[in-house]
């Protein structure tokens, strides 16, 4: 199965075969295995260990993004999240039931984030100590410029959250040269290209510091981490770790680093993306987002303005084909959602692209367009 999704994603055999060793948490054979995947994420991340730490947390992308809000801003804190599109809105959510006030700046969703908004909002409410935005936002496409927004905060004296979680090992992110930063937050299982189960904190060290008895919660607080490192070393865990997910997350950093790093990753990514709006505008089909605001991770298509359009019989149909994405709306209008990232290739995508007329045709779609 050729799987387009925003996480989980397509992973190599070497990634899925690290999933079946066997481990036990505290053993000496995996303890340093989880050290060196915190110091050289750190690494990726442009921090130093003297300035900043990896903080793994079990579960997926949301427990991670919520440890983060409770971490680093108080109970009844507020916080400004651009509403970039259905992540934002679960920044809101999970910011909202953790007793911290959610402020929302409304801006127009097939865009990136206009940094002077973000300064405008910011010099017009004292009250707000951070803003939490997302980095590519999952739901459009969109990449924000993670720099140039947190630049206009760090002139305003606030601090940032960084959802990262689509976009860590693709886009370029330097901890370093961006102290405004309190943490960024990323999974195991997009951009790296590892297996899900596992989300990290790339987090400072003093701000963590500065945060303690902050969360309200011991399993997700981020300080108590680094109070755990601290103790027992980066290779301890507090709970039963994803041990086996660790492992192969182990391999894919490998893998990530023979490619290249970051820059190859995005540079695919990139070719990817190119490679499916090539296939479906051949098709006559209509991508949501023009070329110079598409972003290299997720690609959303209009679906075809057909009676017989139906998303879910052209989701199975699709899947008959071996390609599988995702079966819910994630913008505004009908549309479809191809995910690409992962270990793929732009021959995937052209392939995919080709399936997509297959599938339409079988569900007696007409693609009135086409070329
Ligand atoms: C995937 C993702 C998350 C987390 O989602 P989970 O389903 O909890 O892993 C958060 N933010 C963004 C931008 C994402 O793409």
């Amino acid at each position: 199965m050729l799987l387009l999704i925003p996480g989980p994603v397509m992973t190599r055999p070497e990634v899925k075969a690290a999933m079946g060793v066997d481990f036990a948490p505290w053993d000496r054979d995996f303890q340093p295995i989880l050290a060196g995947i915190r110091e050289r994420v750190t690494r990726i991340a442009g921090g130093a260990p003297d300035t900043h730490i990896t903080l793994p947390l079990q579960g997926s992308g949301h427990f991670v993004v919520e440890a983060m809000i409770r971490t680093f801003i108080p109970a009844g804190g507020r916080l400004l999240v651009p509403m970039t599109g259905a992540y934002a809105q679960r920044i809101v959510r999970l910011a909202t039931e953790a007793g911290r006030v959610p402020v929302e700046l409304a801006i127009d969703a097939d865009r990136p984030i206009d940094p002077q908004a973000v300064a405008e909002a910011l010099a017009a409410d004292d009250t707000l100590g951070h803003v939490a935005f997302v980095c590519s936002e999952t739901g459009t496409g969109v990449v924000n410029d993670a720099a140039a927004i947190g630049a206009v905060v760090r002139a305003a004296g606030r601090r940032v959250l960084l959802d990262a979680v689509s976009a860590f090992g693709a886009l370029p992110i330097n901890v370093a040269a961006q102290p405004e930063l309190d943490a960024l937050a990323f999974t195991s299982g997009k951009c790296i290209e590892g297996m899900p189960g596992v989300g990290f904190a790339v987090a400072r060290i003093d701000r963590l510091e500065a945060s303690q008895g902050n969360a309200g919660s011991w399993c997700l607080d981020l300080a108590d981490l680094l109070a755990q490192a601290r103790r027992i070393g980066l290779g301890s865990s507090r709970f039963t770790p994803a041990a086996q997910v660790l492992n192969a997350f182990n391999v894919a950093l490998d893998l990530f680093e023979a490619e290249g790093g970051q820059q190859a990753r995005l540079a695919r990514y990139r070719a990817n993306s190119a490679a499916l709006r090539a296939g479906v505008e051949k098709l006559g089909l209509k991508p949501v987002l023009s070329a110079d605001r598409q972003g290299p991770i997720v690609f959303n298509v209009h679906a075809p303005a057909d009676p017989n359009w139906d998303l879910q019989a052209f989701v199975d149909a699709l899947k008959r084909r071996g390609v599988l994405i995702s079966n819910f709306y994630n913008t505004p209008m009908p549309s479809f959602r191809v995910g690409t990232i992962g270990a793929i290739t732009p021959a995937d995508l052209t392939h995919a692209a080709a399936m997509f007329g297959a599938a339409m045709a079988e569900i007696g779609v007409r693609l009135r367009d086409a070329a």
